[in-house]
């Protein structure tokens, strides 16, 4: 797995959009853009079945490919469940686990969350590990309870070599999808949570080095200030992703952010 220090990481998360011509079309625009973007790590993360031929677009070009979800078995009777090998085999490199959506719809827990990270690194696969909060708990001033409890059970048993290799990804559920983002400093003041977190629990190089994207209606507006404090290192984005032009902006935003940095 590389070493993503130094250059923000900026993945797109097209969850259940896109038929395979769509997708197609999509990336073949963001292969054509990314050649002047070699300053972020770009990731395009589109439904299980466009995987390989959006794979193929991206052959001998930067932009990766990321999943979003897999199972932690390499394989069996699970019915609707991909696997570790399937999502190599299609090419990717990165894995989404534990979005909130995941958590709400379809019963994921830090549990489950934690076979998955486990089964990500034992293929190589980078996890991109979805923390936050809800409303509710942000107006009960549960917010960096809900963050401790997700990283310690998420995380459990993980030697310092495995969680150097996680992304986590910070996204207040009440910001997903809902124009309503964090303001910088709020975003700011949980990431600095996050990274204090890791630092107390693997020590300070691990925490200085953590890689912590921030996730939740950015957009091109809204970029730079976010990626510019000085604990996120990147973006997962939803919505904006789905368009080329805003997706590549984003990207564009967040490179003079991480030049412009406090
Ligand atoms: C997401 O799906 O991870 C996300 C942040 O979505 P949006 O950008 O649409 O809020």
């Amino acid at each position: 797995m590389k070493k993503l220090h130094g250059k923000p990481i900026i993945a797109g998360n097209w969850k259940m959009h896109k038929t395979n011509s769509e997708a197609l079309e999509l990336v073949q625009e963001i292969r054509n853009a990314a050649g002047e973007l070699k300053e972020t790590e770009l990731v395009v993360i589109p439904p299980f079945p466009a995987l390989s031929e959006v794979k193929k677009i991206l052959q001998n070009s930067p932009v990766e490919v990321g999943a979003q979800n897999m199972y932690w078995e390499e394989e069996g009777a699970y019915t609707g469940e991909v696997s570790p090998p399937m999502l190599k085999d299609a090419g990717c490199t990165y894995v989404v686990i534990g979005h909130s959506e995941r958590r709400e719809y379809f019963g994921e827990t830090n549990q489950t969350v934690n076979k998955k990270i486990k089964a990500a690194l034992d293929h190589s696969l980078t996890p991109i590990v979805c923390i936050g909060e809800t409303k509710k708990e942000r107006e009960e001033e549960k917010t960096n309870q809900k963050i401790k409890t997700q990283l310690s059970e998420g995380f459990t048993n993980m030697t310092q070599e495995e969680i150097q290799q996680v992304i986590i990804a910070y996204e207040p559920i009440w910001a997903i999808g809902t124009g309503l983002t964090a303001t910088p400093d709020q975003a700011q003041e949980v990431h600095h949570f996050i990274r204090e977190q890791s630092k107390e629990a693997y020590g300070k190089e691990i925490g200085d080095y953590a890689i912590i994207l921030y996730g939740g209606s950015v957009k091109p507006k809204n970029a730079y200030p976010l990626v510019k404090e000085p604990d996120i290192n990147g973006a997962l984005i939803g919505g904006a992703s789905l368009k080329c032009e805003s997706f590549i902006q984003i990207a564009k935003e967040s490179i003079k952010a991480y030049k412009d940095k406090k």
